[in-house]
């Protein structure tokens, strides 16, 4: 057994705990310790023995769905081997009701025991021994940085690399959500053309033609050259947001603010990374994978009230327990996305909005209207839950809008509600990629991480 691997995770769960997890006969026998361990020798820890995890589990970091078992977020705290001590068969020691083991990690070194307690298979204590590895005072809390990125909780939940889908097989459920990015000469190219050539992106040969053409005012202003790059760089990133879905491009061929017409394609055949996009599968069934709560101010909503809408939308869904995500729309909204498992109609949905929206409206009554009363009165905030519905159109995450300096919608985390520097067009095609680098995609974390809606009550 000697070399056996162990890892420490930190789990922000319902509960902030660490999962102390042995890999014993092909899975990792597993505790968690809600203060966690630690290596002073007076701490005498609770460890609750909680199910077994996959060995996949063993380097885990990332996020787990709200409403799945362990929804929140986690990091690899520690990691390392373990020799069990005066025994070859640490599982039977276990069945005993106390394992004795020397740890071999960056944080644990020495010598851990934990020991069941009375007649109750759960309730265990952790402790550490008297040896040279002890500390006397030592927190965990002191050294809360992950040992494989060294990025903290806080961190990893606001740019997740991992999805953890504890409904999935184990050897599926850690879902990478890191895009493959573009190879850079492919800019370079471009750059390298003159006014029309034929680029390779992709893997595709593309005729392009007046790359120097301008599309969009701004200072300087920006080109089709310039768009064109902006396209295939966010491509790896706003990509998995429009897989299978119908695409709307709206083309302005004289540039932004000149007059436009709608395009409709299937993905297959569009550039959809130029595009808005609506409702998915529309075509084939009158289903939905995103709930979508548009925020949209009238002509008297200031944008300190439009926060105002948002953070109590942001309550309302913790308070459900739902993973959503928030976009600024590159105009003046916001938007939040909550992506569902499938099955759901348009009128689900769309009831589901109108619920949350009528309870935040109660709250705050003087800030909003309804659709059916814009008229009496205009110019409040809209929420407009009928956009819920087939065939509407929603800009997509990432996409550029028709202004001048092409403004980009943009995926916020939720703490960026309270930023004093947010602005609904604050990133544009020349700073977003940027923040990308970065802060990450906050919606990366929708992904795969469809949800079955909670009960209004
Ligand atoms: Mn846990």
């Amino acid at each position: 057994m000697s070399g056996a691997r162990f890892v420490v995770q930190r789990h922000r769960a319902s509960r902030l705990h660490y999962d102390l997890r042995f890999e014993i006969d092909g899975v990792l026998v597993s505790w968690a310790v809600p203060k966690g361990p630690t290596l002073d020798p007076a701490a005498r820890r609770l460890a609750v023995h909680v199910e077994d995890h996959p060995v996949e589990y063993l380097l885990f970091e990332g996020v787990i769905p709200s409403r799945e078992y362990g929804g929140g977020d986690v990091i690899v705290w520690d990691t390392g081997t373990y020799e069990p001590v005066h025994t070859d068969d640490p599982a039977a020691a276990i069945a005993a009701g106390e394992l004795h083991v020397e740890m071999h990690g960056e944080k644990l070194q020495g010598r851990l025991v934990l020991v069941r307690r009375g007649t109750d298979d759960q309730q265990w204590m952790l402790l550490h021994k008297h040896d040279e590895h002890a500390v006397t005072g030592w927190d965990p809390e002191d050294h809360p940085r992950s040992v494989l990125s060294g990025r903290t909780n806080e961190e990893v939940k606001a740019d997740p690399d991992r999805l953890w889908r504890s409904d999935a097989p184990a050897d599926r459920a850690s879902v990478s959500l890191v895009p493959e990015p573009l190879p850079t000469e492919a800019i370079d190219e471009l750059a390298a053309l003159g006014t029309h050539g034929t680029w390779e992106v992709f893997g595709r040969r593309l005729k392009v033609t007046n790359l120097d053409k301008v599309l969009f005012p701004g200072d300087p202003p920006v080109t089709k050259r310039e768009l064109l790059a902006y396209a295939a760089r966010i491509a790896p990133t706003s990509l998995p947001y429009l897989r299978g879905r119908p695409v709307n491009l709206h083309r302005f061929p004289d540039g932004a603010g000149s007059k436009g017409f709608w395009h409709k394609q299937r993905p297959a055949h569009a550039p959809a990374w130029l595009g808005a996009w609506d409702n998915p599968d529309a075509d084939e069934d009158e289903t939905t994978t995103y709930v979508v709560i548009d925020l949209d101010p009238g002509e008297r909503t200031t944008w300190e009230e439009l926060l105002v809408l948002a953070r109590l939308h942001r309550t309302a869904l913790e308070h459900l327990g739902v993973t959503a995500g928030a976009k600024v729309t590159g105009q003046r909204g916001i938007q939040i996305w909550v992506p569902v498992v499938p099955g759901y109609t348009f009128d689900d949905t769309r009831a589901w909005v109108e619920g949350i929206s009528r309870t935040v409206g109660k709250v705050v009554p003087e800030l909003v209207s309804w659709k059916w009363e814009v008229k009496a009165r205009g110019g409040l905030a809209r929420l407009d839950y009928t956009q819920n519905a087939i065939n509407k159109t929603l800009v997509a995450p990432y996409s550029p809008r028709p202004a001048a300096g092409a403004p980009v919608s943009v995926p916020i985390g939720w703490d960026e509600l309270d930023d004093p520097e947010l602005r609904p067009d604050r990133w544009t095609i020349r700073t977003v990629l940027d923040r990308l680098e970065s802060v990450g995609d906050p919606f990366r974390v929708l992904l795969g991480a469809a949800q079955e809606l909670p009960e209004l009550t």
